[in-house]
């Protein structure tokens, strides 16, 4: 019996024991593709050399400075290589653990920058009913996963969520797209309104929808009119690229593809590739600035801030990615990876939706392709899925939630950048199989 404290609790996962490229190796010496990256972190795939010699370079050099004394050269020139690529104006760079704390510190960025400027009765987030933002008490409060929020209601500070942009479930069959995306964005300006636009902190998004739904893009032009309702009012755009980013869905990232700039932008997973826990805030210089010109600090921090080892990993992970055009890999895998599932799936009678962007794509299972009618929630269908995946030496990312009282079964698949098209067909090949043992 293990004495380690595993997500389930009856239950001891297979012990991984060695991992190369796209493989990961368990100690009975099972071999399983990883086709989701753990949970879209992976984008280098395992064992990656430069990586490990960034590493232990790092390590050797100095493997620890607080960054209340100190900073290095390795989060210095990350902090200039994020910024290189990031949309308009974002400029200042603060390095974290992981994805909840990059969300903590966005929040209390954007709420400390509203404090600087004398507005202090803003206190208010706005979020999308379909969203996971990480499981600490703030960004658990501004996620909309009702499954995980449930226990900790009474802890969490309210926050006002609006529809999320899920296009498959909720365009109405006589409405067009861009009727559609008119209507969230209207609901958008009521709730702003509700709330009372004078005392909103931000609105916070996923770029694309990860962990609640899976690989859910916004429709042409959604976030342009979220960016133009938030600049009429005053409220910042928060955009969560913990998942989306760092070249996952073909560009660094995602919300680049949208044509807007956020005030602020949270990375983690594909930052560090799962080589070291590592997140970052990215935030427009106005924002910083005030902080500077005001208190002249902002009041937040952790120990392990700006890592130097995590910081010499998420540098060379950069690396790779510009010298190997790992973005274009992106883009043309990511269409490959399509083209595939809509061959395999395309008239699939339990697969409702096949949807992504770059290297981050997903299933919706239904039981009814032509209704929609989602499946038992009790059959745990997605986990099922898993299972069967595992048993067939593939590691795919289930996800079962309840958005609007309708239940959704949801496979997500986020492969290594490094995947070749050999690699892409034996994930759909086998994914194929555990779907098929799933549903029998
Ligand atoms: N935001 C998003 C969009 C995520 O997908 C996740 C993790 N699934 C988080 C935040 C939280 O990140 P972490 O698990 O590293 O705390």
């Amino acid at each position: 019996m293990s004495h380690m404290m595993h997500r389930n609790l009856r239950q001891t996962p297979p012990v991984a024991v060695s991992a190369q490229g796209m493989l990961v190796r368990d100690s009975e010496g099972k071999t399983y593709i990883d086709a989701c990256g753990g949970a879209a972190v992976s984008s280098l795939g395992h064992g990656h050399p430069d990586i490990l010699s960034a590493m232990h370079r790092q390590i050797d050099r100095n493997a620890y400075a607080h960054t209340a004394f100190f900073t290095t050269d390795v989060a210095e020139e990350l902090a200039d290589r994020l910024i290189a690529g990031a949309p308009d104006g974002l400029s200042q760079v603060y390095l974290v653990s992981g994805g909840s704390e990059a969300m903590e510190t966005a929040m209390k960025l954007a709420r400390q920058y509203f404090v600087e400027t004398g507005q202090t009765q803003r206190t208010k987030f706005i979020s999308r009913r379909q969203s996971y933002h990480g499981n600490t008490l703030g960004a658990l409060a501004v996620g909309g996963n009702e499954w995980r929020r449930r226990p900790f209601a009474p802890l969490l500070i309210d926050v006002a969520r609006v529809a999320p942009c899920y296009e498959y479930r909720d365009r109405l069959p006589d409405q067009t797209q861009d009727q559609y995306t008119s209507a969230l964005l209207k609901e958008l300006d009521e709730q702003i309104h509700a709330s009372g636009p004078q005392n909103i902190i931000a609105f916070v998004a996923e770029p694309v929808v990860g962990a609640t739904g899976g690989a859910i893009p916004p429709t042409p032009g959604y976030f342009r009119g979220v960016r133009s309702l938030c600049d009429r009012y005053g409220i910042l755009f928060i955009a969560d690229e913990v998942m989306c980013g760092m070249g996952r869905t073909g560009t660094m990232y995602s919300i680049e593809q949208d044509g807007v700039s956020p005030d602020i932008v949270t990375i983690a997973k594909g930052l560090g590739a799962g080589y070291q826990p590592i997140g970052a805030v990215l935030a427009q210089r106005a924002l910083v600035d005030q902080l500077r010109k005001g208190s002249g600090a902002f009041q937040h921090g952790h120990t392990y801030i700006g890592h130097p080892v995590a910081a010499a990993a998420a540098l060379a992970v950069q690396k790779v990615i510009e010298r190997d055009d790992l973005l274009a890999a992106v883009r043309l895998r990511g269409e490959s990876l399509r083209r595939m599932l809509q061959a395999e799936f395309g008239s699939h009678p339990n697969v409702g939706d096949i949807r992504g962007r770059g290297l981050l794509m997903a299933l919706e299972l239904v039981k009814e392709r032509d209704s929609k009618q989602p499946f038992d929630p009790a059959r745990k269908l997605h986990a099922s899925v898993k299972t069967k995946a595992m048993a067939n030496g593939l590691m795919v990312y289930p996800m079962g939630g309840t958005i609007d009282g309708v239940h959704g079964d949801h496979i997500l698949l986020a492969p290594p950048f490094i995947a070749t098209e050999a690699d892409l067909s034996e994930i759909v090949s086998r994914l194929s199989d555990s779907i098929a043992a799933a549903l029998d």
